[in-house]
């Protein structure tokens, strides 16, 4: 196998199961481990498959994923095939407004947490601050304490957990609470374990047009009523000051809900990829696209064959997946929902030689994920027809067709699998062209783009190779650098070079043809302005996005990657 040295420390320290005899396994050994444990899945769903048809598959995931052309999720990675057995990334638990019901989640999540899975929650069903508690004829606390709870459990189970915790609270934006909720993050180093998330409605953003009002409500009260621009220009100003909150669109989760009878979905997964009802639970996969080109052109029937396969073994992953609470297994089974997304996107860019940011890009995009959403969608039926429908088909709105899963396509950040696999992360453009990166809590490297390097290998000169790599290693971009051909410049891109606009537009470009949601952070800048967080966010709504996260450079106690080389 082919890779780099982060991918080794990272596979070393984090995903390497001791074996029986208290030894670690080898790299080889953890993907022999994952495919063999995901292709016994096809035996369970097909008893008079032969062993020898069964390896055959196991080879085909084996090679699937030393290759690196498609990962799973990091828990499939770190435990298929293990006792704990839980495979998925995404869980969505409901919280109820009720004492047992709020404690009852803290225990449920902890649960998950300690898995690996990352757990979205609304508590838009928490009475606010203020409102009557009938049982002790005192006054409720709201939502916001309770959040702090969910925190501190999050903050004690993380020591003993392979991954530090992930976590999101959303917030309906008509909440008699929520101008306190979008400043809960405001100071450095409140709510670790939490990223939040507002709920914007219809409603709102009729109102936010209309340069109007909305009601805040709950229980049919209504509590306050206030200008929508000012909530609105609240959320911008916190999320310019250190990128909370993000902010999702509910009515457009629930025009994607594949089960509408099954309930509302009130809340996504960690970085909001995944929308879920409670209590489901979705495992994710990427294909690596810097893979699927070939002589400097989309490899279409790789791509499709790479599709088919990875389909399928997230199909399989249903099957094996051991999670902590009866209640997710039977919503899991019943909806079987999958995720299979892409990374590697900016690379693929940048070997195809088109910018980022030109009208290109943007319709190579739709084209590529409209792509893999069509071959997703009819492997997903083909294997209904020989492995039945997803259980709750008949009241979903695929009722009269074949599916196996309730939804397919789900466009993940990749934060660790891209790293692994050695390319740029989801749909992101490179954060910069050499980036210092903190990879683990204690351990920072240093990346140079492995394409732009081999590019410049490929055409300079050692001299003024070794002038421009000095340069970009100070500046992390090639803009600035003296001597560079245009075309190079416009190429080789990175987030900071692209405006804002332009990292919506590709958001926007993807989720047209993606089931569920796409994991964006538009990176901004240091010296970005609150209009451009405003227009990005409007932006968002108008292309038909169903979120937006933004992050201006600095804003936080420390950043996770910073531009050019530490020293
Ligand atoms: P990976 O690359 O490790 O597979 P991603 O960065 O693609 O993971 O994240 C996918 C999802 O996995 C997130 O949206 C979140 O639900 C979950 N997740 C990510 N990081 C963590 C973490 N540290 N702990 C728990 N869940 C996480």
């Amino acid at each position: 196998m082919r890779l780099s040295e982060t991918a080794k420390i990272i596979l070393e320290r984090r995903y390497l199961r001791k074996k029986a005899d208290g030894s670690r396994e080898t790299i080889e050994e953890l993907f022999y481990r994952v495919s063999n444990a995901v292709a016994a899945a096809e035996k369970m769903i097909n008893p008079q498959l032969s062993s020898t048809q069964v390896n055959k598959i196991r080879d085909t995931f084996l090679q699937m994923l030393t290759s690196l052309d498609f990962l799973p999720n990091s828990p499939t990675l770190m435990n298929a095939g293990t006792k704990l057995g839980q495979l998925a990334a995404c869980f969505v638990l409901p919280v109820e407004d009720s004492i047992e019901g709020i404690f009852n989640a803290v225990k449920e999540a902890a649960l998950i947490q300690k898995s690996g899975g990352g757990t979205g929650f609304s508590f838009s069903r928490i009475r606010p601050k203020g409102a009557p508690v009938t049982s002790t004829g005192g006054i409720a606390s709201g939502p916001l304490p309770f959040i702090k709870v969910f925190d501190s459990a999050a903050e004690a189970i993380r020591q003993g957990s392979a991954r530090s915790g992930a976590n999101i609270a959303v917030l309906r934006v008509d909440h008699p609470d929520i101008k306190e909720f979008i400043s809960l993050k405001s100071k450095p180093g409140t709510l670790r374990n939490f990223n939040i998330s507002v709920g914007l409605t219809k409603e709102f953003m009729e109102a936010l047009e209309n340069d109007g009002f909305y009601n805040l409500h709950f229980n049919g009260k209504v509590y306050n009523r206030f200008k929508a621009w000012d909530v609105f220009s609240l959320i911008v100003e916190h999320a310019w000051s250190n990128g909370e909150p993000g902010i999702i669109f509910l009515d457009r989760l629930n025009e994607g809900n594949p089960t509408p009878a099954l309930g509302e979905i009130e809340a996504t997964n960690p970085c909001a990829e995944q929308p879920l009802l409670p209590y489901e639970a979705c495992n994710l996969g990427s294909i690596n696209l810097s893979n699927m080109v070939r002589n400097g052109q989309v490899d279409w029937g790789h791509l499709a064959e790479t599709v088919e396969w990875s389909v399928r073994f997230l199909d399989n992953v249903i099957e094996i997946n051991k999670f902590p609470l009866k209640k997710i297994t039977e919503m899991v089974q019943s909806n079987r929902k999958i995720g299979l997304g892409v990374m590697g996107w900016a690379d693929m860019l940048f070997k195809l030689r088109l910018p980022y940011n030109s009208n290109q890009a943007v319709e190579l995009a739709e084209k590529v994920m409209a792509f893999i959403q069509e071959k997703a969608h009819a492997v997903s039926s083909a294997l209904a027809e020989k492995r039945g429908d997803f259980p709750n088909i008949d009241i979903s709105v695929y009722r009269g067709q074949r599916r196996r899963n309730a939804t397919c396509t789900t466009i993940a950040p990749t934060g660790t699998i891209s790293m692994i696999a050695g390319t740029s992360p989801g749909i992101e453009p490179v954060f910069a062209l050499v980036q210092t990166r903190r990879i683990l809590d204690d351990y920072a490297v240093t990346q140079m783009n492995p394409v732009f390097e081999k590019y410049l290998t490929e055409n300079f000169e050692r001299t003024t190779r070794d002038r421009i790599l000095q340069e970009v290693k100070r500046r992390g971009s090639l803009q600035q650098v003296e001597g560079v051909p245009e075309e190079m410049k416009r190429v080789f891109v990175t987030a900071w070079d692209i405006s804002p606009e332009w990292h919506v537009r590709m958001q926007a470009a993807f989720q047209a043809h993606c089931d569920n949601a796409v994991s964006k952070t538009i990176n901004l800048r240091p010296t970005a302005t609150k209009e451009e967080v405003r227009k990005a966010f409007l932006m968002a709504y108008h292309l038909g996005c169903k979120g937006c996260t933004v992050y201006r450079a600095g804003t936080r106690e420390e950043d996770v990657v910073v531009p050019g080389a530490c020293c």
